[in-house]
């Protein structure tokens, strides 16, 4: 059996907690790795060889610290193939949408080795007699990210990239389910010119995250996972004193005006309900028509569209998904489906049962549908994470856009729509972090920022973007005046005034 460990100091560490965790092949149900998962003491081992190598890396210039992203983003270009065949092993999503989750990693890394000009500070000559004023964003020093499985190569790239390029070290903890990504984005990044013991990779469970937000050398932590694991992490670390920001679950409604193209909404939602087996924080799992002829002319062309998709091997090129991440992650989502049977939703298309030929203990699921759910449904209230499109029927555009602003989660919300009106008013009213205006993932581009409302963020400043370089940066603001010889020294008693 593969053993998958740590990444220590530009080393793969063996890990000696004696606790390991089961890495499946999703596709066939059986075990293929077993992950080291750390302690207390592991950890501390990682934070002492960033400490150690952490001044040195701040000092280097950021044109030259530039220069090791751009040759990442070289190596990552190289070495494509490889990540995703590696990430679609253990994630289970097929490998067109692997690709896509080693590019969107890419293009942060892209934004970042502008790091010289985004990290320039500010500069005020002449703000009082003989006195000048200037911002600095300085690194904060050993830093740590927490990631969750859906996005094993992007994900961590959003928060190392912009650490690293503004002179901090980083302890990557990524998902116990598919680490393996995480620990050759290491590798590559010591390939690029990272100095040893810039980028760690400490894999493990609950016990070395609670390590991670205690530890008191760690200054800040971001966190992408689900809401309930989100909250704690930030009210524990804020309890410490760090500077937090940590992502959680969704639930993106789309809502679809009388006047909307139907036949590009239903091969929208396609990709975006079904995509990845729906697992994405971004997906969108609730379709809300607005009008009883706009829902029922949407249903009729959503059939055969779903009847249409094909579930497959993560290998397969023609498969529009592949399997879930664990057995676990399917029973809980078959869960919901009968949750939402019980809860008198009319189940439309039922994608329980479904056997690949060969890989009938793959963690295969059919798209499913539901239609007539309501807002009380515990189902709707909730994240099923899978593919599973919920129908919400709205009466007016008032009710539609109230079912995403009143919703626990605030991660993205699209609208289809002709009018422009319509969409301006949507987009300006709805409370919801990212909005799409017929655009059905509106995962905003590398140099904007990620980042959703309500239970979906808990966090000041956002994923990726110039609130990256905020989040990893401390701002010191340093005033000098330089006395001309022979000026008259004198006491001032009054708060300096200009
Ligand atoms: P998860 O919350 O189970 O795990 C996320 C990370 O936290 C993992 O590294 C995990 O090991 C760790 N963890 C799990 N339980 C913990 C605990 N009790 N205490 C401390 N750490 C713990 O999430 P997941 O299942 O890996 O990922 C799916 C979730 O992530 C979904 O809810 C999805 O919406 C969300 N997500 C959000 C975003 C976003 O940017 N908002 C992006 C991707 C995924």
């Amino acid at each position: 059996m593969r053993n998958i460990e740590h990444f220590i100091n530009g080393k793969l560490v063996t890990g000696s907690s004696g606790r390991h965790g089961d890495v499946f092949d999703p596709n066939t149900g059986k075990v293929q790795a077993r992950v080291a998962l750390a302690n207390a003491a592991e950890l501390d081992l990682a934070v002492q060889s960033a400490a150690a190598a952490q001044p040195a890396w701040a000092a280097v210039n950021p044109q030259r610290r530039a220069r090791v992203m751009m040759e990442f983003v070289r190596l990552l270009e190289a070495h494509k193939e490889e990540l995703s065949a590696l990430l679609a092993s253990e994630h289970g999503k097929v490998l067109s949408d692997a690709h896509g989750d080693v590019q969107r990693g890419l293009e942060v890394i892209e934004f970042v080795c502008g790091i010289p000009q985004l990290q320039k500070g500010e500069y005020t000559q002449g703000a009082g007699p003989h006195i000048d004023v200037y911002t600095a964003y300085q690194p904060l020093g050993v830093v740590a990210g927490v990631t969750p499985f859906n996005f094993p190569a992007m994900i961590p790239m959003w928060m190392f990239g912009p650490a690293i390029a503004t002179g901090n070290a980083f302890i990557l903890k990524p998902s116990d389910r598919d680490p393996s990504t995480s620990l050759r984005l290491a590798e590559l990044m010591l390939e690029a010119g990272l100095p040893p013991g810039i980028l760690n990779v400490v894999n493990g469970d609950k016990e070395v995250v609670d390590a991670i937000v205690a530890h008191p050398q760690i200054k800040a932590v971001s966190f992408v996972g689900s809401s309930d694991v989100a909250q704690a992490v930030y009210a524990a670390g804020a309890s410490h004193g760090k500077r937090m920001q940590c992502m959680g679950g969704a639930k993106n409604h789309g809502i679809v005006m009388p006047d909307a193209d139907l036949d590009q909404v239903v091969a929208d939602l396609m990709g975006a309900a079904y995509g990845s087996a729906g697992e994405r924080c971004m997906a969108l799992p609730v379709v809300v028509p607005v009008g009883e002829a706009t829902a029922n002319a949407l249903r009729a062309k959503l059939l055969p569209a779903i009847k249409a998709l094909k579930v497959g091997l993560s290998g397969d090129p023609g498969a529009h998904y592949g399997p879930l991440v664990t057995a676990a992650h399917k029973a809980r989502i078959e869960g919901y489906i009968q949750l939402g049977v019980d809860e008198g939703a009319e189940l439309v298309i039922d994608g329980r049962g479904l056997k690949i030929p060969g890989h009938e203990a793959g963690f295969f699921l059919a798209p499913t549908l539901f239609d007539h759910v309501t807002a009380k449904m515990k189902t709707y209230r909730e994240e099923i994470f899978g593919p599973v499109l919920q129908i919400v029927r709205a009466e007016s555009f008032e009710e539609a856009l109230a079912l995403p602003s009143r919703h626990q989660y605030g991660n993205g919300v699209s609208i289809f729509t002709r009018n422009g009106d319509a969409a301006r008013e949507f987009a300006d009213r709805v409370e919801v972090g990212m909005v799409g205006i017929n655009v059905p993932i509106p995962v905003p581009v590398s140099y904007h920022g990620f980042g959703g409302w309500k239970r979906s963020g808990f966090a000041d400043l956002n994923q990726y973007g110039m609130d990256s370089v905020r989040f990893f940066t401390r701002t010191k603001i340093i005033t000098q005046r330089w006395p001309r010889d022979g000026e008259e020294v004198q006491s001032s008693f009054v708060i300096p005034t200009m």
